[in-house]
């Protein structure tokens, strides 16, 4: 085996977002996706697969919405395991068929995730995370007195409901992950993040919050003592001055040279941002490990030291 590597797929791996998101059109860029991680397995790299799902949770969200008169809505939690469901069962699905295509004897399994978070967390008191549709402002303000949702302003383009996004603490599966994993099967696991759940007298309780994806993989990478984080986005590098006249891509660089740069202001919150932290406590939580920040096309290469930005311990 030549390492265990966590791979964190961006929202373009799962859906083109020039496309109306049918069914068809997903699993048409899923399929293709599931064909690059196939490479990574075939080239000897233990797998372990996990997602975004914002534009798939926010869809679902609306769905049950729209639809609340007829059947009631899914609180977000739910919503968040439906989408875990629905992109786990698309990777899942045509990773089987590459496999068959590319004689690769893998068996693959989607494990609904459990995030435990703190409910002490001090993201929960200034959610920033905007989910689901715009509402008017009338529609806001009753959503505001009737069911306690904080509701923001969105540049201009209506209100919508903000949640927090706290901390990855714990992996509810993990021992199951492990025994998946040690047994050869790829896992997907971890989808949106987790569903965030807090612990309360003993039992677990779903949260309406969003756990960042990149952040949770990490932690993900952590406990399953992988070798590689490598963050799958948009971009093939992170870059400094990104989109200015000075831009200027990152190659390999040190967690403290790349902090400098995330104190700097270079990352956009929201995007680039959370997977630069989440490469920086990779590198540093064991001598050895890297992360990569790369794009689908090019994790094959950037795995064989070719490209990416690769964030190293020292
Ligand atoms: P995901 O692939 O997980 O869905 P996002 O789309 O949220 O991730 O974030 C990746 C995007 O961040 C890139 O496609 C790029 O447009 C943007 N970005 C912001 N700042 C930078 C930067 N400094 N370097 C590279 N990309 C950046
Ligand atoms: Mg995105």
């Amino acid at each position: 085996m030549k390492g265990k590597v966590v791979i964190a797929l961006g929202g373009n791996a799962l859906q083109d977002k020039d496309m109306v998101p049918t069914a068809e059109s997903q699993l048409n860029t899923v399929r293709k996706t599931a064909s690059y991680i196939a490479d990574i397995i075939k080239e000897g790299y233990s797998v372990i697969v996990t997602h975004g799902n914002g534009p798939q949770v926010g869809n679902i969200v609306i769905q049950n919405e729209t639809a609340s008169n007829i059947i009631p809505a899914m609180p977000f939690d739910v919503c968040g395991a439906e989408s875990q469901g629905m992109i786990g069962y698309m990777i899942q699905q045509c990773l089987g068929e590459v496999f068959k295509e590319k004689n690769i004897q893998k068996d693959v399994a989607t494990i609904v995730t459990q995030v435990v978070v703190d409910k002490d967390d001090a993201a929960f008191s200034h959610p920033t995370k905007p989910i689901g549709p715009f509402y008017s402002k009338e529609d806001a303000e009753l959503l505001e007195k009737e069911k306690g949702y904080q509701m923001v302003e969105d540049s201009g383009r209506g209100y919508r409901r903000v949640v927090a996004s706290p901390e990855p603490k714990e992996i509810v599966e993990l021992n199951t992950i492990k025994l998946l994993e040690r047994n050869g099967v790829v896992v997907i696991t971890a989808g949106g993040g987790g569903i965030p759940v807090v612990r309360e007298n003993g039992s677990l309780k779903g949260v309406a919050a969003v756990i960042d994806k990149d952040l949770a993989s990490e932690k993900l990478a952590e406990d399953l003592d992988a070798d590689i984080l490598l963050i799958l986005t948009a971009v093939e590098k992170a870059y400094i001055n990104y989109k200015k006249p000075d831009e200027k891509p990152l190659d390999v660089i040190s967690s403290y040279d790349i902090e400098k740069y995330l104190n700097e202001g270079h990352f956009a919150e929201g995007s680039m941002m959370p997977k630069v932290k989440a490469a920086i406590r990779f590198a540093r939580s064991r001598k050895g490990r890297r992360a990569i920040i790369t794009s689908l096309e090019k994790a094959h290469d950037a795995l064989s030291g070719n490209t990416g930005t690769v964030v190293v311990d020292d």
